[in-house]
């Protein structure tokens, strides 16, 4: 069974504060929204901003739709060294 579920972060546009977290399926996830939430540490209503949790995850969620592909390799550790070394900030 291919990963369908990801976990939306909803956030305070203004803050970045953590409002609210669902998990939904991939199908019908909407990162686009325009709806205001109430957010405590701004002590107001703000534009929610959503996110996909954990960037790794999504982009394994996408590699698993290929066919065919083996599993995910461990690129992390590689990828930390690489922009250590070169001292790139993604
Ligand atoms: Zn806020």
């Amino acid at each position: 069974m291919p990963i369908t579920d990801v976990t939306i972060l909803s956030r305070c546009s203004h803050c970045r504060q953590l409002i609210s977290e669902t998990t939904v399926k991939k199908d019908n996830m909407r990162l686009m929204v325009s709806e205001l939430v109430w957010c405590e540490s701004c002590g107001a209503e703000t534009p929610e901003v959503r996110e996909v949790e954990g960037r790794q995850s999504a982009v394994e969620a996408e590699r698993a739709t290929y066919p065919g592909n083996p599993a995910v390799p461990d690129l992390s550790a590689a990828e930390y060294r690489r922009q250590r070394g070169s001292g790139r900030v993604s």
